[in-house]
């Protein structure tokens, strides 16, 4: 088959909610990807950072052929041999007390909006069915019926009402905000540490400090959506420790699995967690045998290769050389480790294009919205692939 006659198949047969760049991927290797040509390309979107550790990591692979001989699926009503080894690991390695695994970054979102529902109910008091949960504008959560109802995404919401209540929005990055939207029946703040789909969006410094501290004072669960920006992304292993704070609910997905397989997890602490009971929540996939044996060697490798370290050297030094592109279509560089945004003035007709000259030179990006373009390679990217990436899109701006 050639290159026209995949899209066609998939133009053809499949629901068009997505609008790719037109490159059709065959393999993949550390920060590299091959189309169905072998034409070479540099990754700098690693799936949405599902893929951190690089593509195809042999140990992650060797975990998950393994695992995949002895057992893949037990479901939770029995226990498996991962499991418990899985937790352990996870939440010494995060400093939590309690984890509830699930698969897709939707779930932990889905399962943090009933928990924290449940905790206030139970333990804050809140009058049944009054729960509310303060979001920000322009996050991004998922794609269910419930985490699009907190969205003020047009594309994201039109078309499908009736939306889910007890969502209160504010702007992000606005301590005042939050504080003058808490009543007595505010369960929860659900906060993205930086807005990635939004367009890499970083609050001001203490913001996050200032919101544990809202939180605190008024008996209510900060909930951080670490999907994006946790597991070495930022240059912390979360993107919570920039400001030295500890969330009661954090959400993690994408790179938790490395990219071989859907895993997301809730990480909390004892109090909130804990009001769940047997029945009340779960998954027939979420915290199986193969999915447990995937995540512990994701995380073993993100900690035992140095990622998180050379996240926050590389993004430095990748801020650093596009900073140096000094263009007038430029209106910023900004980022955190290696999630870095470059936002263009609307003059420059917009970042899709862009990203499409990158794709002829050998560099994978995407725009976010309409006028950022995203660069987040995989946490292995060296110092020389760093410099040929700033290289190619300097001369892609300035052609
Ligand atoms: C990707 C993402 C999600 C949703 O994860 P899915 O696995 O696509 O359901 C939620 N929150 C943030 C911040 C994300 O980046």
């Amino acid at each position: 088959m050639n290159f026209s006659q995949y899209i066609e198949l998939e133009n053809q047969y499949g629901a068009h909610n997505y609008k790719p760049l037109d490159v059709v991927l065959s393999r993949g290797e550390g920060v590299w990807v091959w189309d169905v040509y072998g034409k070479q390309y540099l990754d700098c979107l690693s799936a949405y950072s599902a893929v951190n550790q690089g593509h195809c990591h042999p140990k992650i692979m060797q975990a998950l052929i393994d695992q995949a001989r002895k057992l893949t699926m037990t479901s939770r009503a029995f226990r498996n041999d991962q499991l418990g080894p899985f937790y352990q690991e996870i939440c010494q390695l995060t400093r939590s007390h309690k984890v509830l695994p699930m698969n897709s970054g939707a779930e932990a979102v889905e399962t943090a909006i009933k928990t924290v529902r449940k905790w206030g109910y139970a333990v804050k008091k809140v009058p049944n069915d009054r729960a509310e949960i303060i979001v920000c504008e322009n996050n991004f959560h998922g794609r269910t019926i419930s985490i699009i109802s907190c969205s003020t995404d047009p594309n994201s919401r039109n078309g499908f009402g009736p939306f889910t209540p007890g969502f209160k929005t504010i702007p992000f990055g606005d301590v005042a905000a939050l504080q003058a939207a808490v009543t007595p029946n505010t369960v929860a703040f659900l906060v993205e540490p930086i807005q990635g789909e939004a367009g890499v969006i970083i609050p001001p410094a203490g913001y996050l400090k200032a919101v544990k501290s809202v939180c605190e004072e008024n008996h209510m669960v900060l909930i951080l959506d670490e999907i994006q920006t946790g597991l070495g992304r930022t240059g912390k292993l979360l993107a919570e420790e920039h400001e030295e704070i500890t969330a009661d609910l954090t959400l993690i997905g994408k790179a938790l699995s490395g990219g071989f397989y859907p895993v997301s997890a809730v990480l909390s602490n004892a109090e909130v967690m804990d009001v769940l009971q047997p029945g009340e929540h779960g998954s027939t996939f979420g915290g199986n045998p193969l999915a447990c044996a995937i995540a512990r060697a994701a995380l073993k490798v993100l900690v035992e290769e140095g990622l998180i370290e050379n996240a926050a050297m590389m993004g430095a030094y990748f801020l650093d050389g596009l900073r140096q592109i000094s263009h007038a279509l430029i209106k910023e560089v900004r980022g955190k480790g290696l999630m870095i945004g470059l936002e263009l003035y609307p003059e420059a007709g917009g970042a899709r294009h862009y990203c499409e000259r990158l794709q002829e030179n050998g560099l994978l990006c995407k725009e976010t919205h309409d006028h950022v373009i995203r660069f987040s390679p995989p946490l292995v990217i060296t110092e020389e692939q760093v410099e040929w990436a700033v290289e190619k899109i300097g001369e892609v701006i300035k052609a």
